[in-house]
């Protein structure tokens, strides 16, 4: 089975500074560095690396050597990924010394997506492979119902919250990821609690806490947390999502394949960085021995 990912491609630049710029002042970075992010692909290699077979569906800027090159290094491969004229996604993240920030993000490429390329892609899915989703690029709605029609598992993590966009996807998901935040925005703003959402299941992760699969007319199913020293993390949602997605994937039942994912999103939180931090399928193993 295949695991299909349309997800964002994001570049994020992270600028260190003494102190954050005022309107109108121009300032010299103290340091630099460069990261490949979007939750799209966070996603997309954090199942790459539980052992999943993924097609990630995306776009990026026309001759953008940089993403490329990332984008090969964690073994994407480029045949489903559009090269556009608009410029790859990405963030300014400007951190000052006491650690606050300013982040500027351009969605670019993400909102560019091939109406072609998600339809050819999709073509060659077969029922009950799974489509990763998140709020992120264009064309979501799209992608779901032609995944809904071919009988796919359509798997949506409503990330960035935005009520339209959830609502636009959800008679097409079978699965639907959430955080505890976005898990309240939702009840909050339809007045229908998890266990009432017309989807199989709702997942709801819940950070140190662990995470819950939630079916209509079932008890929710608790997954408890690992113990960790967290060092960062960020992206740990991501990992959740795409090695869940992988361990169901590749054959795990809902419990067997929460607690793959509990136990790699855990791991992943206990190294810095967010795709580089995503944990191999050995790794996740050793670590739940
Ligand atoms: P992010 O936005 O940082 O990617 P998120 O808010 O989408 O994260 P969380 O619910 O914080 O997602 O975390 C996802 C999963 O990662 C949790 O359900 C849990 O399994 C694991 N996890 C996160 N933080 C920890 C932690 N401190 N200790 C152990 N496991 C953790």
């Amino acid at each position: 089975m295949t695991v299909y990912c349309l997800g964002s491609i994001n570049i994020d630049n992270f600028y260190r500074l003494q102190a954050l710029p005022k309107a109108g002042e121009t300032l010299a970075a103290t340091g630099f560095s460069r990261g490949l992010g979007g939750k799209g692909i966070n996603q997309s290699i954090a199942a790459l690396r539980a052992g999943a077979e993924v097609v990630h569906i995306g776009a990026i800027g026309r001759d953008d050597a940089w993403i490329e090159g990332e984008l090969t290094r964690h073994g994407v491969a480029m045949g489903a990924v559009s090269r556009v004229e608009v410029a790859t996604g990405h963030a300014i993240v400007a951190i000052d010394d006491a650690g606050e920030n300013q982040i500027i993000i351009h969605s670019g490429a993400n909102n560019a997506q091939s109406s072609e390329m998600i339809r050819f892609t999709l073509s060659g899915a077969k029922a009950g492979d799974i489509l990763l989703l998140q709020n992120e690029t264009s064309h979501q709605v799209e992608a779901a119902k032609l995944a809904h029609a071919a009988g796919m598992q359509v798997f949506y993590s409503a990330a960035p919250f935005a009520l339209e966009p959830l609502r636009a996807v959800l008679p097409y998901v079978t699965h639907l990821l959430l955080n505890e935040g976005e898990g309240a925005e939702l009840v909050a703003a339809t007045g229908v609690a998890l266990e009432q959402q017309p989807v199989q299941a709702v997942i709801m992760t819940r950070g140190a806490q662990g995470a819950d699969w939630i079916e209509q007319g079932k008890a929710p199913q608790h997954t408890p947390p690992i113990k960790v020293q967290p060092v960062d993390t960020t992206g740990a949602g991501d990992c959740f999502a795409g090695s869940l997605a992988a361990a169901l994937d590749t054959g795990a039942d809902p419990a067997a394949a929460m607690r793959y994912a509990a136990a790699a999103a855990a791991l992943q939180v206990t190294r810095a960085g967010t795709a580089d931090a995503m944990p191999s399928r050995a790794d996740v193993k050793n670590f739940m021995d």
